[in-house]
């Protein structure tokens, strides 16, 4: 650094030390100005020009963003994850002595932007802080600042665990404590995604204490640290942060995030879109905050059966009342997104158009509240402790105009009849323009020039314009100001003064109306927690309209609960599934677990819908546990308490950890977790190694479950072999899905019936797949082979287990291992290891 800098870098470099981990946007004049690496990476990342400040050896690499276009920058940077300190000039440059003072006014972050362009309107949007005083027990808080909703737990300290509670959709960032953290912490720190910021105070400020009235120390330091980080980056008073919620683990089904994006339930598993999830079924809401509470409904559906029912009686009574469904929908369309809107008058961030628009959502509200109570006592219900903010919406009507522009600072906002002065300057500026509309006709009958014109223009204001054929008819008291090709233009005293008094007029209606917009925003500010619960209310009866609406579209059933732990669903289907196939295409299914049928192993070839089936009956269980309806004509479930899905997944190739190793870890997971209240499915367990591993593996976990878990499971497998464990565990039932055969064709039937499948139809499948004829035909050949009685076939082995005869190709793998291989041609033997090492599905 150079020792002759300027007092200005000198201020620079002072504010930058402050900010390492962010860009300093530095505002100069009508720019920021970025400075030294800021600038190269910006100008990397922005693809703007980098220039330099200075000459020589202490020339500064610098890049600029206008001022007036900055949001689309900055919003650029924070969705790559990068943070932006907001240095404003905070004296008047005209009077300050020496540099103009500056300081950080905001930081932003990917967790607490507030600009519209980078919060999606459809999207929750979350900034998470851990805190926790030993190794074992993590609390963490969860914030949406858009919305002022926080909620807060705790969890064991295990990545799993960090990964379950925190990675749901739209988080953004992660606020870690300084210094050495827990080796859990910081290993899930490496790996995920999310912007990492750091906090050390955890006290929770002075004005924020009424927030949090729990007594966990652990979640109250989280919430400190959240408050505290928030404080320090935003530097202004919240006060649309809202008391903390308490998640108890117990209230939410436990799914982890592998269970969640499986079942794809608010982004497809391929393209990782909402097209295709079960949202995107689902959401028929309204408003925009009924689309983002669905998606925390799906994320975490209820245990509690009461309040599982609550919200089932209401998607009743919308179900069977279709006129007041559809009036509490038409309502909700003019209904904005008040959640956020509330967030944005706590920024000061709001306008007279937003402000409109919370009028607009207010007026709503009246009609809203009159119809709940036609949706019996739980309608009614959700009525209580509402406030209308009546008081706030007669003020906005009064105050505002029906279409105000989206700046404040030029007027026409404020309605007529509401403030007596600005009424005056008004009609001082009204009366003005009149009066020079009439001069136009007065002076040209005063001087009998035809052609004169009353025109303005930003340099000179108002003039007189005469062409120059005229000029020869002025009068003496026209003074001239400016020559045109054709025509001079003149100003007059009287001309003048008028100008005058409309200019002043003018500048203080626009003052006025800018401070009389302040009141008023001032006193919507003071309604914010008033609003809040109106907002959540609408949201809530949003969803609800939703689901009934949907339910009744696609004819699903209401689910009842069953406290025997029985599930009997008739005719179910997969919900997403049934859309993408011609109408009536979709085959529908039974499934009938209890006691005495806690697991079901499913066999049936590739492609028969053993998948389908599963995940099925899982995403029936959440809808019955988020309070919607389902794909069903009867539906009886248990209230489960835990759902574990190891369904084989695209998406552990991009982790990078062997689709084997993550398919145990998952397992493991499961093992160690669920209950007897549990919902288990895995999908061909141990297909990722040896098939004596595999099915070593396969069986062993099936038989855990059923001594040690108890826990409702379906399993499907490829090894024949296991069906025989019906035989030996009392609980464990076989089902299959039906294939056909007809004329050398296999036919899906995707019908699950009882008992085990007897064919795996691989190479059909493999046909399908076009492979080559050769390949088919030799396995054709091998597989006539392989399916003589063992005996027959030479060199057998003794078979590990007794109960469990193992599965036929197994004997080609350990002859090709053994010095036996050459009894086989080589040819064959590779080609029957194609066949058997082929990937069908992903090919
Ligand atoms: P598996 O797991 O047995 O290999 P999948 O569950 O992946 O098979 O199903 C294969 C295909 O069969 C799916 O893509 C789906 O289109 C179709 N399918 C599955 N179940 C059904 C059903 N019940 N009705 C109609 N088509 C189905």
């Amino acid at each position: 650094m150079s020792k002759q800098q300027t007092p200005m870098m000198e201020q620079y470099h002072e504010i930058k030390d402050q900010h390492p981990d962010a860009f300093l946007f530095f505002r100069l004049g009508d720019f920021y100005e970025l400075f030294f690496d800021d600038a190269r990476l910006a100008a990397r990342e922005l693809e703007i020009t980098l220039t330099r400040r200075g000459k020589g050896e202490d020339a500064a690499p610098m890049c600029g963003v206008p001022y007036h276009s900055a949001e689309q920058y900055i919003t650029r940077l924070v969705e790559k994850g990068y943070k932006i300190a907001l240095c404003e000039q905070v004296e008047d440059p005209q009077t300050a002595k020496g540099v103009v003072k500056r300081e950080v006014i905001r930081v932003i972050t990917p967790g607490t932007i507030m600009e519209e362009q980078a919060v999606k309107a459809d999207d929750n949007h979350y900034i998470a802080a851990l805190a926790g005083d030993d190794q074992s027990t993590t609390a963490y808080v969860r914030t949406d600042l858009t919305t002022g909703k926080t909620e807060g737990g705790v969890i064991a300290s295990a990545v799993v665990d960090l990964e379950r509670a925190l990675m749901v959709d739209g988080l953004r960032e992660v606020v870690f404590p300084a210094g050495d953290l827990p080796p859990s912490w910081e290993a899930w720190q490496t790996t995920t995604a999310m912007t990492v910021s750091y906090e050390e105070n955890e006290e929770i400020p002075s004005r924020y204490t009424h927030l949090y009235d729990g007594t966990n120390p652990h979640i109250r330091a989280a919430f400190g640290r959240m408050l505290n980080y928030l404080g320090r980056t935003q530097k202004r008073a919240l006060d649309h942060l809202q008391p903390l919620a308490t998640i108890a683990s117990r209230t939410f089904v436990q799914m982890d995030v592998h269970t969640r994006r499986n079942l794809e339930l608010t982004a497809s598993l391929r393209e990782r879109t909402k097209k295709g999830s079960l949202f995107h079924l689902l959401d028929k809401t309204s408003t925009a905050m009924g689309s983002r509470l669905l998606q925390r409904f799906l994320e975490r559906p209820l245990v509690n059966r009461a309040d599982v029912e609550e919200r089932l009686a209401l998607v009743n009574r919308l179900v069977d009342d279709v006129m007041t469904r559809a009036q509490i929908e038409e309502h909700l369309r003019s209904v904005y997104d008040l959640e956020r809107l509330v967030g944005r008058v706590a920024y000061g961030h709001v306008n007279a158009r937003e402000l409109v628009q919370l009028r607009h959502s207010l007026q709503q509200v009246p009609a809203i509240i009159e119809l709940l109570p036609t949706l019996g006592e739980e309608g009614e219900r959700l009525t209580h402790d509402i406030d209308r903010c009546e008081g706030l919406l007669t003020h906005l009507e009064a105050a505002l105009v029906d279409e105000p522009p989206t700046t404040i600072r030029e007027g026409g906002m404020i309605r007529a009849g509401y403030h007596e002065e600005l009424d005056e300057y008004r009609e001082a500026s009204e009366n003005g323009k009149t009066w020079l509309s009439n001069l136009e006709h007065t002076e040209r009958e005063s001087t009998g020039i035809k052609t004169l014109k009353v025109g303005y223009n930003r340099v000179f204001g108002y003039y007189i314009e005469v062409s120059r054929a005229q000029l020869q008819h002025v009068p003496d008291h026209f003074e001239r100001k400016q020559t045109l090709a054709n025509a001079e233009r003149f100003i007059t005293p009287d001309l003048k003064e008028m100008e005058n008094r409309i200019l002043e007029a003018e500048e203080k209606m626009e003052q006025l109306e800018l401070d009389l917009f302040k009141q008023v925003r001032e006193e919507t500010t003071a309604y914010i927690s008033k609003l809040q619960p109106l907002a959540e209310m609408m949201a809530y009866i949003d969803v609800l309209q939703s689901f009934a609406r949907v339910s009744e579209e696609r004819r699903y059933v209401r689910p009842r609960f069953s406290e025997e732990r029985t599930m009997s669903l008739v005719n179910s289907r997969h919900p997403v599934v049934e859309t993408t196939l011609a109408s009536g295409a979709y085959v529908d299914n039974d499934v009938h677990m209890d006691d005495e049928r806690e697991l079901l192993l499913i066999t049936g070839p590739n492609m028969a819908g053993k998948s389908t089936y599963m995940r099925q009956i899982s995403i029936i269980a959440i809808m019955a546990q988020i309070g919607c309806y389902v794909p069903a004509d009867e539906a009886t479930l248990p209230l489960f308490d835990k759902m574990f899905t190891r369904i084989g997944a695209a998406d552990d190739l991009v982790s990078g950890e062997s689709t084997f190793m993550v398919e145990m870890l998952e397992t493991e997971h499961a093992l160690q977790e669920a209950t007897q209240d549990s919902l288990i499915l895995l999908d061909e367990i141990g297909r990722g190694t040896s098939t004596y591993d595999g099915m070593a593996l396969a069986r062993s976990i099936v038989e855990y479950i059923h001594e040690e878990i108890g826990a409702k499971t379906l399993f499907s497998t490829h090894y024949h072999e296991l069906t025989a464990l019906e035989d030996e565990l009392g609980k464990l039932w076989n089902v299959h899905v039906r294939a056909e055969e007809e004329d050398g064709e296999v036919v899906f039937l995707h019908k699950v019936e009882e008992g085990r499948a007897d064919k795996s139809y691989g190479i059909y499948v493999a046909q399908l797949a076009h492979l080559p004829d050769r390949v088919i035909e030799r396995a054709r050949e091998l597989l006539v082979h392989y399916e003589q009685p063992p005996e027959q076939l030479e060199n057998r082995e003794e078979e590990p287990h007794e109960q469990v005869p193992l599965f036929i190709y197994e004997e080609d793998q350990r002859s090709n291992r053994a010095p036996r291989k050459e009894k086989e041609p080589a040819e064959a033997s590779s080609i029957a290891a194609q066949v058997r090492d082929m990937d069908v599905l992903n090919l």
